[in-house]
């Protein structure tokens, strides 16, 4: 990482209360208070920035880690959810309707496949898995009906290495999404979003808490794609991140560096 990313590594999204802690706060809290009832109200009609209303649809520490990622991604946003599944099952979930095609590289994580073998199936999604090192395969899977493709930058657990520029470029072609869910290449080795992907996942319970405490996810995108698309599936469908284990996560990205080059 830059010398910058390093400084946001231990700094990004850091929000200090009155009592201007060192160590971030954690908001162990699911509600907000208002001043009036005119003002939940307005609220619930456009929150603000640091405007919180519950936190099955943000809260402060959760927001600390979210801004902190998508600065290490250099995404221009994000939404942490409670595991790597969470985030993977709601990005996809989020994104796709009854008829829509997915093309995805058939080397997945295994809960990953679950999902689009079973669930996006099971809801009128039609997926097609090819070889993910096979760009002929990848080429002739995608067509104009295509919503989106899906891989996993690194495979887990055979550590194929996919083309993601490739990829994206022919997903592209037909305007598809590309979703990479890159729990391997980590914020530290990532080009991702450099290379064409629109949507980025980790599962934070890897890499990033990187000592094995407790689970955590992140979907990483623009603004546009992460508010519009995947906020509103993902705040009522309840898959949030607790606040402790966000604080755990914004704890943990200050070492990510050390740790995952060090690995
Ligand atoms: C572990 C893993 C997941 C799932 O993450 P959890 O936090 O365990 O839910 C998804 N994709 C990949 C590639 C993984 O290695």
């Amino acid at each position: 990482m830059t010398r910058d990313k390093r400084t946001l590594a231990v700094h990004a999204g850091t929000r200090r209360s009155q009592f201007s802690e060192m160590s971030e706060a954690i908001y162990m809290t699911q509600g907000f208070a208002y001043a009036s009832a005119e003002a939940a109200e307005a609220r619930f009609e456009q929150a603000g920035t640091d405007e919180f209303i519950y936190a099955r649809y943000g809260n402060p520490t959760v927001r600390m880690f979210e801004e902190r990622i998508a600065a290490l991604e250099g995404a221009e946003d994000g939404f942490a959810t409670a595991s790597g599944m969470a985030a993977v099952h709601g990005a996809l979930a989020a994104m796709t309707k009854a008829g829509d095609h997915v093309v995805a590289a058939r080397a997945l994580f295994g809960s990953c496949l679950y999902v689009l073998e079973d669930v996006l199936a099971r809801f009128g999604v039609q997926v097609t898995l090819v070889d993910g090192l096979d760009m002929q395969a990848w080429a002739e899977a995608i067509t104009p009906q295509t919503r989106l493709v899906f891989f996993e930058s690194i495979s887990n657990p055979t550590l194929e290495v996919i083309d993601i520029a490739q990829v994206s470029a022919l997903a592209h072609a037909v305007g598809a999404y590309v979703v990479v869910d890159n729990v391997f290449s980590t914020p530290v080795y990532s080009k991702a979003i450099e290379l064409g992907v629109d949507v980025v996942i980790y599962s934070a319970t890897k890499h990033i808490d990187g000592q094995g405490r407790g689970l955590g996810g992140v979907i990483l995108g623009t603004k546009d794609v992460i508010r519009g698309i995947i906020e509103p599936f993902m705040k009522h469908t309840g898959g949030a991140m607790s606040p402790f284990n966000a604080w755990m996560m914004v704890k943990s990205l200050e070492t990510l560096e050390l740790r995952v080059r060090a690995q």
